[in-house]
């Protein structure tokens, strides 16, 4: 029973030295010319195995972008209550969190590096509000189904925040805009959403909806207009808001990457395509 409680004590102090280690190497990001920021419209979670218009504009995406140092993803798929939360896992796990699918898709792996001391960096470089960290989350399908094509190598070391549900869309740009420092720290900050996001109404056919085109465009030309504020507004669009986003997750990690944009920055949208007519695949660049 001593021997087993001395093999547990020190593989418990060789884990958690093996945590400071790479904590240490992970931390202290170098300063670097401000990097772009990416909404990706994530659409079904087949992309992650598919080859089509929409992860080739993906590939082409990340091709324009400079190797970022860390990734730092804002998923639909990952809400929390009672604040936001960041993954502080040294690796990184995969979440299969999609049901009914071929077997190929579970098969999917991207085996990525996390960023223990990644907390300590959106510290250093602006974040006020207070967040959490745990090692109970890892990647969603948001993240890694878009990720597989962008960067396949698995090779950059990826964190993802939570969308805390408690936060109104205003305060989901504040705080967006309390990492904005990230940028100059070779971090890409990656939402994944959709523009419009409405699964009950979808169809067969691509082409969409009136109401989901209006709404498509209408949001489209606020982002390029700069007019952020009336974005995070978008409810007061009323019934064409609801119809678009009868839930909000899709649409919130849009507003991470209008938080994190300067002034100076160029807004373009790339992919402006629907899947089964309710689904909005546009992905933004902001650089
Ligand atoms: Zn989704």
């Amino acid at each position: 029973m001593l021997i087993k409680r001395r093999e547990f004590l020190r593989a418990t102090s060789i884990l958690s030295l093996s945590t400071l280690i790479d904590s240490t190497i992970a931390s202290g990001l170098e300063k670097t010319e401000r990097m772009p920021a990416l909404f990706i419209g994530h659409g079904s979670p087949l992309n992650a195995i598919a080859e089509n218009q929409h992860t080739l504009a993906w590939r082409s995406l990340a091709s324009k972008v400079t190797r970022p140092t860390a990734i730092l993803a804002i998923s639909a798929h990952w809400q929390s209550r009672n604040g936001s939360f960041l993954t502080s896992n040294p690796q990184q796990q995969i979440i299969y969190d999609m049901y009914g699918f071929p077997e190929a898709l579970y098969d999917v792996k991207y085996p990525v590096k996390g960023f223990p001391g990644f907390k300590q960096e959106m510290l250093s470089e602006g974040l006020q509000q207070g967040i959490g960290t745990t090692v109970d989350w890892g990647l969603d399908h948001g993240t890694w189904s878009v990720l597989v094509h962008m960067y396949p190598e698995a090779d950059i070391p990826v964190v993802q925040l939570s969308i805390n549900a408690d936060l109104s869309p205003v305060q989901h740009l504040s705080l967006a805009r309390e990492i904005s420092a990230l940028r100059h720290r070779g971090v890409l900050i990656l939402g994944s959403g959709n523009l419009v996001h409405n699964l009950r109404l979808r169809k067969q056919e691509a082409a969409a909806f009136d109401w989901a085109e209006e709404f498509d465009h209408i949001i489209a030309r606020k982002v390029l207009q700069g007019n952020f504020a009336d974005v995070a507004n978008y409810q007061s669009l009323g019934q064409l808001a609801s119809l678009a986003h009868p839930t909000n997750e899709h649409f919130l990690p849009l507003l991470y990457v209008l938080g994190v944009a300067s002034q100076s920055d160029a807004l373009s949208w790339h992919n402006a395509t629907f899947y089964k007519g309710s689904i909005s695949m546009r992905c933004l660049l902001v650089s």
